[in-house]
């Protein structure tokens, strides 16, 4: 369990496999923010518990891209134009905060833009008006340098800054349950906690 976290560091809770109770339950605790990573979830449980802010973590279709438009109060997994396109026509009177995935651990499996990429990619996200870039999100491999690559990601945001110094793409979502105080130690400003917080 967390026990306190620096200011600048929210807690996402991950309730991805957890049941409706303890999401009721940590809802009562205060908890805000919590992420599904399949879209019907999503959908599901924002409309079951609209008090709180649901984030969409996980890899998404074009098809399903309604329920992140209508549903989501962020997007963390954002990585390739079309689905962004697809996301933004379901956005409707407001904008959608979104965060850049990243491959930051470079292994071909996991999704996310490359860091090679990353500046084109943004420079393509910016005009779509419904969509607001807050900052990347990134996962590190199970056992590569967890650290290392903590820092890439906070590197590939400040690059990002120095390029476009207007840009508010300031977060860093990083860090999960078996790596999050390096995360925190690397600058993370959101950590993505499921089994650890949810005991399952
Ligand atoms: C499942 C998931 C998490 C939470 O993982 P835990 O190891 O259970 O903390 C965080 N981020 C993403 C993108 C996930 O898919």
């Amino acid at each position: 369990m967390v026990q306190s976290l620096p200011e600048q560091t929210q807690l996402l809770a991950v309730s991805k496999y957890t049941t409706d109770e303890k999401v009721a339950c940590l809802i009562k605790a205060g908890q805000q923010d919590f992420a599904e990573a399949k879209p019907q979830s999503l959908r599901d449980r924002a409309q079951h518990y609209p008090q709180v802010r649901w984030h969409m973590i996980g890899p998404l279709q074009k098809n399903k891209a309604k329920y992140v438009g209508k549903f989501a109060a962020t997007w963390h997994s954002l990585c390739d134009v079309e689905t962004a396109l697809a996301v933004a026509k379901h956005v409707q009177d407001r904008v959608l905060p979104v965060w850049i995935q990243v491959n930051i651990s470079g292994e071909s499996q996991k999704q996310g833009v490359s860091e090679a990429d990353l500046t084109l990619f943004y420079t393509q996200i910016c005009p779509i008006k419904e969509l607001h870039v807050v900052g990347l999100m990134g996962m590190a491999a199970k056992d590569g340098d967890k650290r290392q690559t903590f820092a890439k990601l906070r590197q590939c945001r400040d690059n990002l800054l120095a390029q476009f110094p207007e840009s508010a793409c300031q977060g860093l979502s990083m860090g999960m349950s078996n790596d999050w105080r390096i995360a925190i130690e690397e600058g993370a400003t959101m950590i993505r906690l499921g089994s650890n917080i949810f005991n399952d």
